[in-house]
């Protein structure tokens, strides 16, 4: 099933994030998180995709198909392109299809300093023109309600995303971000810009200190003073830390389902246990809709 239909079902669709386990030593790992998200049943789970440039990297698309057949939900495959040639990218859509897959999050990737780019896809934009073009999948794309971090000013990247629109991408999944007015902010500019298509946004629980430090250097999302203030009052205490940091995820989802949301993405980081407690606690909003 393409996931875009989902929004013309559902009122709020809720979709969940995993990553593939860094050692294949560990899969195992993995399947014993995704059977408890199964009790979960989002509507979708997304599985990102290693930005490392070895097109035989087949672990995103065997967990995907896992999320399909084994676990009866509709996977998005996350796929970057910018250390990829035409080539390269026709075998993993070709293993994609093999497998099943049917929705792509197209994505360019962070340039890695150490891996020169290859240039045949410099933009997100160029591989969901390049999918489209081949057909047979639902394509998405990745959306930043404070701005893409190398991008001059949020109008310019809004911009930039008007053309990946353009090009064909059906849905938007946002960055993560702790202050939902940037959301509400950019989502309005989004509209104006004539940005039609269902916008997700991308919350991630505060788990621990170490991780929220590494995710905001790596993606600039601002830090309010509420959050802040409940990190440095919970910081030496793990669990009123991912407490605090629950509820605090669980009152931005409240507010933004409150707006009327399209969607939230839960950036689970593999932690089924958090994802569970969250649900709990909007499971009677999402069932009532
Ligand atoms: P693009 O849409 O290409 O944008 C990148 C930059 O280029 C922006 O500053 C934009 O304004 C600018 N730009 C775009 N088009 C043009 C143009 N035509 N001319 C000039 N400038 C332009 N990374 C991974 O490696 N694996 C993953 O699985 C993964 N999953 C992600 C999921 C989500 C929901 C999000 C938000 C990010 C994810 N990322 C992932 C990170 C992502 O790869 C990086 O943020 C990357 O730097 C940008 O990717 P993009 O697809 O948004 O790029």
């Amino acid at each position: 099933m393409q996931i875009s239909g989902l929004f013309n079902e559902k009122k709020t669709v809720l979709s969940m994030e995993v990553f593939p386990p860094k050692k294949t030593s560990s899969i195992e790992t993995i399947y014993s998180t995704l059977s408890d998200l199964q009790e979960l049943r989002p509507d979708f789970i997304s599985v990102t995709y290693g930005a490392g440039g070895n097109a035989g990297d087949t672990l995103t698309c065997d967990i995907a198909s896992s999320i399909k057949y084994k676990y009866g939900i509709e996977p998005l495959a996350h796929l970057t392109c910018v250390n990829y040639t035409k080539a390269e990218i026709d075998i993993i859509l070709d293993l994609l299809q093999q497998k099943g897959i049917e929705n792509i999050l197209a994505l360019r990737g962070d340039i890695n300093p150490d891996i020169p780019p290859k240039n045949e896809f410099r933009y997100a934009s160029e591989l969901v023109a390049y999918i489209k073009e081949r057909g047979g999948f639902h394509v998405s794309g990745a959306c930043y309600p404070e701005g893409h971090i190398a991008s001059e000013n949020l109008i310019g990247d809004i911009h930039n995303l008007k053309r990946k629109v353009d090009a064909g991408a059906e849905h938007l999944i946002s960055q993560l971000f702790f202050d939902n007015s940037y959301y509400y902010s950019f989502l309005e500019k989004a509209r104006i810009a004539g940005i039609t298509v269902p916008i997700e946004a991308g919350i991630m629980p505060v788990v621990n200190k170490a991780q929220i430090e590494r995710m905001v250097t790596l993606c600039g999302a601002s830090l309010p003073a509420k959050f802040t203030k409940m990190m440095q009052r919970f910081e030496h205490s793990p669990e009123a830390l991912r407490d605090a940091g629950i509820a605090y995820a669980v009152d931005q989802m409240v507010d933004l389902m409150t707006q009327g949301v399209d969607g939230i993405h839960l950036y689970t980081m593999n932690n089924s246990l958090i994802a569970k407690r969250i649900h709990a606690s909007i499971a009677g909003l999402i069932s009532r809709e």
